[in-house]
């Protein structure tokens, strides 16, 4: 049924800026030897495959930011995060294709340039160490960045660590519709939605696409780098701005976040979520990245050894193939 809401949030969506950079939909598969591992029947959303890139899930952020970045008419993309970022890279690439320059802050010594650093240089982005451990000393290089631009007649479009804001927030209330047309066609009723959980956006961005489509599903984040009250707060807040934008009210329910089963430190590796990755390999020939998905996975595991999950379920697949090769 069309209700007269439902379509003014679809003409607000439709009238978002977005330009094209993933190759959409991605495949939403049975993982049936994982299913039978772990007890729990599970399906893999490959969003590892969006296609820009070596693939993951901040391309959809970047098809919302990007379009509101050119119809803001800016000449740069200022952007920044740690040393090992998925999402610096895949912005100084998206950013390319559009034709604006790149400048990424990165938190931290200046260091020899490897991984997603490294094809983030392929890619023409100017690099700039803050000299500081703080990962706020991002926020405040990318600020200061901006008015010595700004200065000097250029229009810099900002974004903080991970494109956590509203407008990115978009790219997975469209991978909500997506995966409801998916489950549909494949006659899948899931009810949880798992993912690993960084900088937010993208949980805020489910959030949001559970308040706009409704689809029937919880959507639990793993947290890997901040305290679960802060993850809560901060999805709640991305996803009602999502939704302002959708003019949709907000979800009503608390954002679901676990902590990292692993309890490692962000951007190291954990025994857990090795032996989810191995698993994962080891089962469905998908790898999971040692930061984000491996850790998320091992959330689920984790949940689902406590009885905590009955299926179906979906896994989101975010991607970070770089760091594969990187974090020992
Ligand atoms: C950024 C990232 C995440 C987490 O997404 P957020 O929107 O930052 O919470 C998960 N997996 C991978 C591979 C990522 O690069």
């Amino acid at each position: 049924m069309t209700t007269p809401a439902a379509r003014a949030s679809w003409a607000a969506f439709v009238r978002r800026p977005r330009v094209r950079l993933g190759t959409l939909p991605t495949p939403l598969h049975p993982a049936p030897r994982l299913s039978e591992a772990v007890g729990v029947e599970i399906w893999l959303k490959r969003d590892d495959l969006t296609g820009l890139g070596l693939g993951g899930n901040k391309v959809r952020v970047l098809e919302f930011v990007l379009g509101d970045a050119l119809q803001r008419g800016a000449d740069t993309l200022i952007t920044g995060g740690g040393p090992a970022s998925n999402w610096v890279m895949l912005a100084a690439l998206a950013a390319r294709t559009r034709g604006l320059q790149p400048i990424l802050v990165i938190y931290g010594e200046p260091a020899p340039l490897v991984g997603n650093l490294a094809l983030a240089e392929l890619a023409g982005a100017e690099i700039v160490f803050t000299g500081e451990e703080d990962r706020a000393s991002v926020e405040r290089g990318i600020d200061a960045l901006a008015a010595q631009l700004r200065a000097q007649g250029r229009n810099p479009y900002l974004l903080g660590r991970g494109g956590a804001t509203g407008v990115g927030a978009l790219g997975y209330a469209a991978a909500t519709l997506e995966l409801v047309t998916q489950t549909r066609e494949q006659n899948l009723t899931p009810s949880q939605l798992w993912l690993a959980t960084g900088s937010c956006g993208t949980q805020a961005g489910l959030v949001a696409g559970q308040a706009w489509q409704h689809p029937g599903w919880a959507v639990h984040g793993v947290s890997v780098s901040r305290p679960v009250a802060e993850c809560v707060a901060r999805v709640a807040t991305i996803a009602a701005e999502t939704c302002a934008l959708l003019e949709v009210a907000p979800w009503d329910s608390a954002p679901i976040v676990h902590s990292d089963a692993g309890d490692a430190e962000y951007g190291k590796r954990s025994a857990a979520a090795d032996t989810a990755a191995e698993l994962v390999a080891r089962t469905e020939g998908v790898f999971l990245d040692p930061v984000f998905a491996a850790k998320g996975m091992a959330g689920l595991l984790a949940a689902a050894a406590a009885g905590q999950v009955s299926g179906p379920v979906i896994f989101l697949v975010t991607g970070g193939a770089p760091t594969l090769f990187t974090v020992g």
